[in-house]
């Protein structure tokens, strides 16, 4: 279903939920950082002009992700200056996904809106999508429709891993969405159930539904400091997000193997049928190098494919948390001081 005939057939429920939503809410602004102290003046320069021209009581959520740089000590300067919100400082890196779910557990926002500290996801948007917000969507994502920032590398791999994420699993992912949105406290609650370790956001996302919309936005470069993806990472986040939402990996060895083993039975009955007929003829090494060959390897890669949802079991087997917290340090103003 897409996202228009999905809104009329909820409309019922947008309505009633419009009907609730508080005519100020709180809204918590979530912020991963991992070494952005040279953008997070302007980061919070930017954010803060536009949540001032909006009816709402805002805090900062940031998740200090194991940073080595100056980052923490710049935050703590803010909020003991009077920037409403807190910093969670996590014991040590634990990668986006995990800072990220650290921020939606601590955030006590009616409204929570996740932005990454660069200035990638324009804070301009949040306006657009508190709006939508207000006509009872749960949440609201940006959806990048020029990514022509992004090398052609990327761009077709990332689209290549968002084809093949919606062929192999029941969800839909919507494709060229970042972690870039807007969500209602409902969403976060229900981020908070799921268990699972190994945490492929978008994914997650997806998975929880709720009615869904979105704004499209030009996503521009980083305005300072250093991205911090590498196709090595991205390739793994990728086989993450295939591997936690789908077991069709697995399963495709049972056909393979059922075809390889009819064609072999077919071939082995053509081999009795030429001895029958020409006698015993001893040539065939080529081909029997091919086949060995060609089966090893079909084996190691079933095998490693099996290993790769093993090694999720022993992860998730283990249950231990997706991340630790070792301080949290608090604003001197509450969040209801920042507003007149
Ligand atoms: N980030 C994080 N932990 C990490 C890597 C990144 O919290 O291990 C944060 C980073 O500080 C930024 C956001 O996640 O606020 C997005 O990171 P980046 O700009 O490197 O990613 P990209 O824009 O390429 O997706
Ligand atoms: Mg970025």
């Amino acid at each position: 279903m897409d996202i228009q005939s999905e809104a009329a057939s909820q409309s019922v429920y947008l309505e009633r939920r419009a009907a609730r939503r508080p005519s100020r809410p709180l809204l918590s602004i979530v912020v991963p950082v991992y070494n952005e102290a040279e953008v997070l003046e302007i980061f919070l320069a930017e954010t803060q002009a536009v949540l001032a021209g909006l009816a709402v009581v805002s805090e900062f959520i940031f998740i200090d992700d194991g940073s080595s740089d100056d980052t923490a000590r710049i935050i703590c300067r803010y909020l003991s200056e009077g920037l409403p919100g807190k910093l969670i400082g996590l014991s040590r890196n634990f990668g986006k996904e995990a800072a990220l779910t650290a921020g939606l557990d601590h955030a006590k926002g009616d409204i929570l809106v996740i932005l990454d500290a660069d200035l990638q996801d324009p804070p301009g948007l949040i306006p657009e999508m508190l709006e939508l917000w207000k006509q009872g969507y749960d949440v609201i994502y940006g959806l990048r429709v020029d990514r022509s920032q992004d090398t052609l590398m990327k761009r077709s791999t990332a689209s290549m891993f968002y084809r093949l994420f919606d062929r192999l699993t029941s969800i839909h992912m919507p494709a060229n969405a970042g972690d870039f949105r807007l969500i209602d406290r409902s969403v976060a609650e229900s981020l908070g159930r799921l268990p699972e370790r190994s945490r492929f956001m978008k994914g997650l996302f997806a998975w929880v539904g709720h009615p869904t919309t979105f704004v499209p936005y030009e996503r521009p470069s980083r305005r300072a400091g250093k991205g911090k993806w590498n196709y090595w990472k991205l390739w793994n986040f990728a086989l993450d997000g295939l591997a936690s939402f789908t077991s069709v990996p697995l399963r495709v060895w049972l056909y393979c193997g059922g075809l390889i083993a009819t064609a072999a039975f077919a071939y082995a009955m053509v081999l009795v049928a030429r001895v029958i007929l020409y006698g015993i003829d001893v040539p065939g090494y080529a081909s029997l190098m091919v086949s060995v060959l060609f089966f090893s390897g079909l084996q190691l890669l079933s095998i490693g494919i099996i290993g790769e949802y093993v090694g999720r079991l022993f992860i998730e087997t283990k249950q231990r948390p997706v991340y630790l917290v070792q301080d949290i340090i608090e604003s001197s103003a509450t969040p209801a001081d920042a507003k007149p």
